[in-house]
C-alpha cells in the first residue's frame, strides 16, 4: 500500500490570499500547502482518494493522479469536497461513474451542494460528474483494501476518519470518542490534523494532536490540515520523536 499527501493545508491553503507573513512568503516548498486530501494505492492496485479537495485538478496534474477508482469522504466542508466537479475526468478515463463513500449526512450535503450532478436527468452537453453513492455504515472492503470508518469529533459534529490496514487518516479532528480508540490500536502510521497552536473550536491544536498521537501510539504520526502559523522547518524542530509534519507530495510505502 502507498499513501501520498495531495494537500496538507487548512481550508484557505498556504500561502493564503493577501497574506504577507513569513510562512506565506517562505521559499521552502514544504510551506506550499494545497487543501487537504490523500491518495491511497492498495496492494492490488486500487487507487482511492480521500476527499476531493478544492485543489484537486492541480494536485492530480502535479502528482500524476490519472486514475481514481473510488472516493472516501470524511465530511462535506468546502475544502474537502469542492474538487468533486473535477472527477468528471475520471468518469471519462474509467468509462463509468465514480463510486463515492460517505456517511449519510455527508451524502445529503453532497447531493445539495452539487445538485446539478444528482438530478434525475443530467443536463446535456456541459458534462457533469457521475457518481455512484454508497453510505458508510461500518467496515467494508474496497478493491482489496479493508476500510474501517473511525468516528471523530469535528467541533459539535461527528465526522469520519478512515483506517486502512495499519494506516489511519483522521483530519478535521477536535476530539476522539472513547469508542473510537480501539480502532486506532496497532497502527504503523497515523495522520492527524493540527491546525495551529492557538485553540480552535473545531480543530486540534498542535499540542492536542501530540497528546492524541501519543495515546494512539502509532510508530509514526504525521500532522496535516496546517495553517500558515506553522512553518515547516520551525514547527518540525519542536515536535517529539515519531511525530512529523506532513507536506504536499510526501509519499510513503506501507506494509
Ligand atoms: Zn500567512
Ligand atoms: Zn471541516
Ligand atoms: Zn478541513
Amino acid at each position: 500500500m502507498r499513501v501520498t499527501f495531495l494537500g496538507t493545508g487548512t481550508s484557505h491553503g498556504v500561502p493564503m490570499i493577501g497574506c504577507r507573513c513569513a510562512v506565506c512568503r517562505s521559499d521552502d516548498p514544504r510551506d506550499k500547502r494545497w487543501r487537504p486530501s490523500i491518495l491511497v494505492e492498495g496492494a492490488g492496485g486500487a487507487r482511492v482518494l480521500v476527499d476531493t479537495a478544492t485543489d484537486l485538478r492541480a494536485q492530480a496534474l502535479a502528482f500524476g493522479v490519472d486514475r481514481v477508482d473510488a472516493v472516501l469522504y470524511t465530511h462535506a466542508h468546502a475544502d474537502h469536497v469542492l474538487g468533486f466537479d473535477e472527477t468528471r475526468r475520471y468518469n471519462v478515463l474509467s468509462g463509468g461513474p465514480l463510486p463515492i463513500f460517505a456517511d449519510g449526512a455527508t451524502l445529503a450535503d453532497l447531493r445539495r451542494t452539487f445538485a446539478y450532478a444528482f438530478q434525475e436527468r443530467a443536463p446535456q452537453g456541459g458534462g457533469v460528474p457521475q457518481a455512484r453513492t454508497f453510505q458508510v455504515e461500518g467496515p467494508f472492503c474496497l478493491g482489496g483494501v479493508d476500510v474501517v470508518p473511525v468516528p471523530i469529533f469535528h467541533g459539535p459534529r461527528t465526522i469520519l476518519g478512515y483506517r486502512m490496514g495499519r494506516f489511519a487518516y483522521l483530519t478535521d479532528c477536535s476530539g476522539i470518542p472513547e469508542s473510537s480508540w480501539p480502532l486506532l490500536s496497532g497502527l504503523d502510521v497515523l495522520v492527524l490534523s493540527a491546525l495551529r497552536d492557538r485553540p480552535h473550536p473545531t480543530h486540534f491544536t498542535v499540542a492536542q494532536a501530540i497528546e492524541a498521537a501519543q495515546r494512539a501510539g502509532a510508530r509514526r504520526t504525521f500532522l496535516t490540515h496546517l495553517c500558515h502559523d506553522l512553518g515547516h522547518a520551525a514547527t518540525s524542530a519542536r515536535l517529539p520523536a515519531g511525530i512529523e509534519l506532513a507536506f504536499d507530495g510526501l509519499s510513503m510505502a506501507l506494509t
